[in-house]
């Protein structure tokens, strides 16, 4: 058991707030305990951010010179790949072989970001005005401020320092009460590949006491937030207040729509990682599954099957498919929603319980569970549950599937499984989703932008938008002569 210190405007320090600790959620065992920042750390961090970032060596550093210390991240990241799965997997309980991917996908952010900052370029108007130039480039917002939750920290952190970085911000990253390792060792990465002291600072700690002050902070120029919803829409209220950007990444119910052609192998397969990886604590979980009837006994008996065989373990395991929930009270949150199903007239085809294992018992795990009989307006199918919980229900025609897919707060991501690609590009164009699957699931491209329609998100992030939406747009009119402004003078025309 470690006892970590926090990083603060390129120090690592003890936190001045109260004591936190990061478990591994298989077993409860303590990975690390530390003090969370407290307001004055805050203080500091942001008045170091302030520093760095207007300073000189780091404001003048052309962008390809940025990229060099991104370049460096992701080598870091590649050579410990191992070490850091580890602390991945510790911190939230995801299986290693997960975690791994998610640590290889960090470095390629990294890297996309730093071939991404030298391709941002400004634009050169066609001129309106004799006489006078313009053009227009993009600058850093500033301090900059990193919100993110528990289920998938190296990912979300990376998405958000490394195009924060890359656009020349200094970023306040706030990693979820139950995460702060990954953060971290995230801040060791960045410090040890050189990036200048102050550019980045980790302030674990409760978001409505750290997080909540750092977001309100009058010097802080944008709130960058991966999370639920509710706390998505109150951030969403503290910019507008203080009238800065704000991006969110909200929850989810997605569907997932097979057609009467699927291949029901690629379909089954994918549905079942769809909502099953993670242990379905993923925003973008299928949680939704609609079958067109000619397909719905044979689709579900393989769906069944491959889902009966998957591995609930301990995430060291390398034959683990399902992992612990993140703590024993979401499990429980998970749980209650299995019995309001129930509740709700719908029947559990499968899991609905805790592992009966006796070697699972110290962890927060919870059986890969199906469930049908319910309708779309059931609660069960319109909350999100964030575990592993898949409702299939039958459809018929393509009008009440549509409108039962759409029929949902949110509008993060759906999946079509169809051997035909004309038809499920037209269904695509009418299911109000951010990412739409064919034929796969809960594959991501960082080149790709990322977010959510309805009360699923705002703003995009990856891909080149996805940094522009860490800078702002200056515009410059240059005079090329030496005409003399004139009093409303707009007799030549307008402009
Ligand atoms: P979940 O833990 O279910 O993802 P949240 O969406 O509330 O729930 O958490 C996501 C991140 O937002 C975490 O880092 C959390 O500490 C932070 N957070 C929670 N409440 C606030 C708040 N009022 N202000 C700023 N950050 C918050």
């Amino acid at each position: 058991m470690n006892r970590e210190n926090i990083f603060i405007g390129g120090e690592w320090r003890e936190g001045g707030g109260t004591g936190m600790q990061s478990r591994f959620p298989a077993d409860g065992t303590l990975n690390a305990t530390l003090s969370a920042a407290s307001l004055d750390d805050l203080e500091q961090a942001i008045a170091a951010g302030e520093r760095a970032w207007r300073d000189p060596a780091w404001r003048d550093m052309l962008p390809h010179q940025r990229a060099r210390i991104l370049h460096r991240v992701a080598d870091l990241i590649e050579a410990r790949a191992d070490a850091l799965s580890e602390t991945q997997s510790r911190d939230n309980g995801k299986p290693l072989a997960e975690a791994r991917g998610l640590v290889m996908s960090a470095a390629g952010t990294a890297r996309y970001f730093a071939a991404a900052c030298e391709l941002i370029e400004g634009e050169l108007p066609t001129p309106r005005i004799a006489g006078v130039m313009t053009f227009s480039g993009y600058e850093p917002l500033g301090v900059v401020a990193a919100i993110t939750p528990w289920n998938s920290p190296i990912a979300s952190e990376m998405q958000k320092v490394a195009p924060a970085i890359a656009a020349g911000n200094a970023v306040i990253l706030k990693p979820a009460e139950a995460t702060p390792l990954m953060a971290l060792e995230l801040a060791r990465l960045f410090e040890e590949a050189g990036l200048p002291a102050g550019l980045l600072s980790v302030l674990p700690g409760k978001g409505s006491v750290i997080g909540d002050a750092l977001a309100r902070h009058p010097k802080v120029r944008k709130i960058s937030f991966t999370g639920g919803t509710a706390t998505g829409r109150y951030l969403a209220h503290v910019a507008a207040e203080k009238l800065i950007p704000v991006s969110l990444e909200l929850g989810g119910k997605s569907p997932t729509i097979v057609l009467e052609d699927a291949d029901i192998e690629q379909a089954a397969r994918g549905i079942c990682y769809g909502i099953f990886s993670s242990a379905g604590q993923a925003c973008i979980a299928g949680a939704r599954l609609f079958i067109h009837q000619s397909l719905y006994e044979p689709l579900m008996a393989r769906l069944l099957a491959l889902t009966r065989g998957l591995q609930v373990g301990h995430p060291f395991d390398p034959t683990t498919h399902i992992g612990p929930l993140i703590n024993d009270r979401h499990r429980q949150s998970v749980i209650d929603y299995v019995a309001l199903a129930r509740e709700e007239g719908g029947r559990v085809l499968c899991g609905g319980e805790i592992p009966a294992d006796p070697a699972l018992a110290d962890g927060s795990y919870f059986q890969p569970t199906i469930i049908e009989g319910l309708n779309n307006d059931a609660r069960a199918c319109q909350e999100e549950i964030f575990g592993p919980v898949l409702v299939a229900m039958p459809f018929s025609d393509e009008a009440s599937l549509i409108a039962q897919a759409n029929d949902s707060v949110y509008g993060l991501a759906a999946g079509i499984w169809t051997r035909d690609t004309a038809r499920a590009l037209r269904l695509s164009e009418r299911l109000e989703a951010g990412t739409v699957w064919i034929n796969t699931y809960k594959v991501f491209s960082v080149s790709t932008p990322f977010g959510g329609f309805k009360e699923s998100g705002l703003g995009r992030e990856k891909g080149i938008q996805g940094l522009k939406a860490w800078m702002q747009q200056k515009s410059v009119y240059l005079a090329t002569g030496n005409a003399v402004n004139h009093w409303s003078d707009n007799k030549k025309g307008e402009q």
